[in-house]
């Protein structure tokens, strides 16, 4: 990877200049409302991710349940898909309750590039 790009999972593909810089003040904003700080909360979880595969691209618990979801986020560690902590049933902290699985991303939404750590309540961001 060239000095000065990263890449982005959400466009798939390596992003530089303005986009680059676009995606690390979005994050420097959402970590302040989330966790309070501008600066980052170290993770000691980052050599739990792998290579994964979305398992779903829709929350397939929620469509079980016949209920709708304002976004999606994809675990790290496994690829499981599930809704994120504005929906009702909060699929993707379930998840991370159930298996230890503490780091999530974004999935299929656009301009978002972050990484949370439920754990250390820590937004990083991409690797
Ligand atoms: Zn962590
Ligand atoms: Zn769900
Ligand atoms: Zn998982």
């Amino acid at each position: 990877m060239a000095e000065g790009l990263i890449h982005c999972y959400v466009h798939g593909d390596e992003l530089g200049g303005d986009m680059a810089l676009h995606h690390r003040m979005l994050n420097v904003l959402l970590r302040r409302i989330w966790t309070g700080q501008f600066s980052a909360i170290p993770c000691s979880h980052l050599d739990m991710i792998n290579d994964v595969e979305p398992s779903s691209h829709v929350c397939d618990q929620c469509v079980a349940l016949g209920e709708t979801w304002p976004e999606l986020r994809m675990c790290m560690i496994c690829g499981h898909v599930g809704c994120c902590e504005d929906s009702k049933y909060q699929h993707a902290r379930r998840h991370f309750e159930a298996t230890g699985h503490p780091l999530i991303m974004p999935y299929g939404i656009r301009g978002m590039n972050w990484i949370w750590c439920y754990e250390d309540r820590a937004l990083l961001d991409p690797v």
